[in-house]
């Protein structure tokens, strides 16, 4: 299969047979073989009575509803989990993103050899009050993360090859850093689309002013639970692991010397606790040993750590 369309939706009933036959249309113009996999978000709408709808006209729609509403990033991972294309695109249901980029992006990633192509909605149809903190957004993540050809992470139009998506996970409100995530997972060409932004045509915003304050904490939640999340409990294991070793050392190191004096007959040497060092030793002991438990346990936790996608499918079609 050439292509799957993986598109994310939360009460978005009214865009979406016109969001099918146009994907369908530009599929079957350029003789691509396709899947389009939509994913119902708890929408409380009529979204999947419309589906199940579609799914009768068009065998190449595939259709999963979650329980309820867990949020766009999951969504996105279980289209990532399900889609079998070389190429997959993701894209919002409410018809913001034009199928038409679709072409140019495919042939990005089967010719350019692309990892990743992110669109780019140089003009935007939104309100101030959207385009100044997503400005500001970019900018923020542009720095942190290092990949400064990017002029616009969130864009909900992607494009990948199979491979990223199928070895990344996106969750919480990561769906925002992708292609963060994805140069963390070792995809290097990373590139940028200028796409098309159309003015949503039914219904409103699924995103409140939150959405900017979730997506802060998770760019940071990122640094700690992506790639540094190991650095700090190594750092205190380390730490302790080597406070024992020398403290241990120190210790025997007094222990043995008291020892050789006495079978020596060597006569008014101090006692073992007279000795200063010997107290520091057993600190260091002490302190090393907790500290390493610290980071065990640290790690431990970290491996273990249920937060990442518990969402529940309750039908498919
Ligand atoms: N969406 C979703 N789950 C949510 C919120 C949104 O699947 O909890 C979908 C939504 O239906 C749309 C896409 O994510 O297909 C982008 O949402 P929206 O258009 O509301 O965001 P905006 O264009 O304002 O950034
Ligand atoms: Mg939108």
């Amino acid at each position: 299969m050439d292509i799957s369309v993986v598109v994310p939706l939360y009460n978005e009933a009214e865009s979406l047979p016109e969001l099918c036959s146009w994907i369908s249309s530009v599929m079957n113009n350029n003789a691509f073989s396709y899947e389009i996999i939509l994913v119902d978000d708890g929408s409380s709408d009529e979204s999947w009575e419309v589906i199940e709808q579609l799914k009768t006209q068009n065998p190449a729609i595939v259709g999963i509803k979650f329980r309820r509403n867990y949020g766009k990033s999951a969504a996105l991972n279980v289209g990532f989990e399900a889609c079998q294309g070389n190429v997959v695109i993701t894209m919002d249901a409410d018809l913001q993103d034009s199928p038409d980029e679709i072409p140019e992006l495919y042939r990005r990633i089967t010719e350019e050899k692309f990892d990743l192509v992110s669109g780019w909605k140089q003009k935007r149809h939104d309100p101030l009050s959207k385009t100044i903190p997503t400005k500001l957004f970019n900018l923020v993540t542009r720095r942190m993360s290092g990949i400064y050809n990017l002029h616009d992470f969130n864009c909900g139009l992607k494009a990948y090859r199979k491979e990223v998506v199928k070895s990344i996970e996106v969750y919480g409100e990561m769906h925002r850093y992708i292609p963060v995530i994805a140069k963390w997972a070792g995809f290097k060409k990373i590139g940028e689309q200028v796409v098309e932004h159309r003015a949503r045509k039914y219904g409103t915003t699924k995103f409140g002013f939150s959405r900017f304050i979730n997506g802060f904490l998770d760019l940071l939640s990122i640094f700690f639970v992506g790639k540094f999340a190991k650095r700090p409990m190594h750092f205190f294991g380390t730490i302790g692991a080597l406070s024992f070793l020398i403290g241990t050392i120190m210790a025997l190191w007094i222990i043995i010397e008291k020892l050789y004096h006495i079978t020596m007959h060597i006569r008014y040497t101090r006692e073992v606790v007279d000795q200063p060092l010997f107290y520091i030793a057993l600190v260091a002991i002490i302190v090393g040993f907790q500290l390493f438990l610290t980071g065990f346990i640290a790690e431990l936790v970290s491996r273990n750590s249920p937060e990442r996608n518990t969402y529940q499918i309750e039908k498919t079609v």
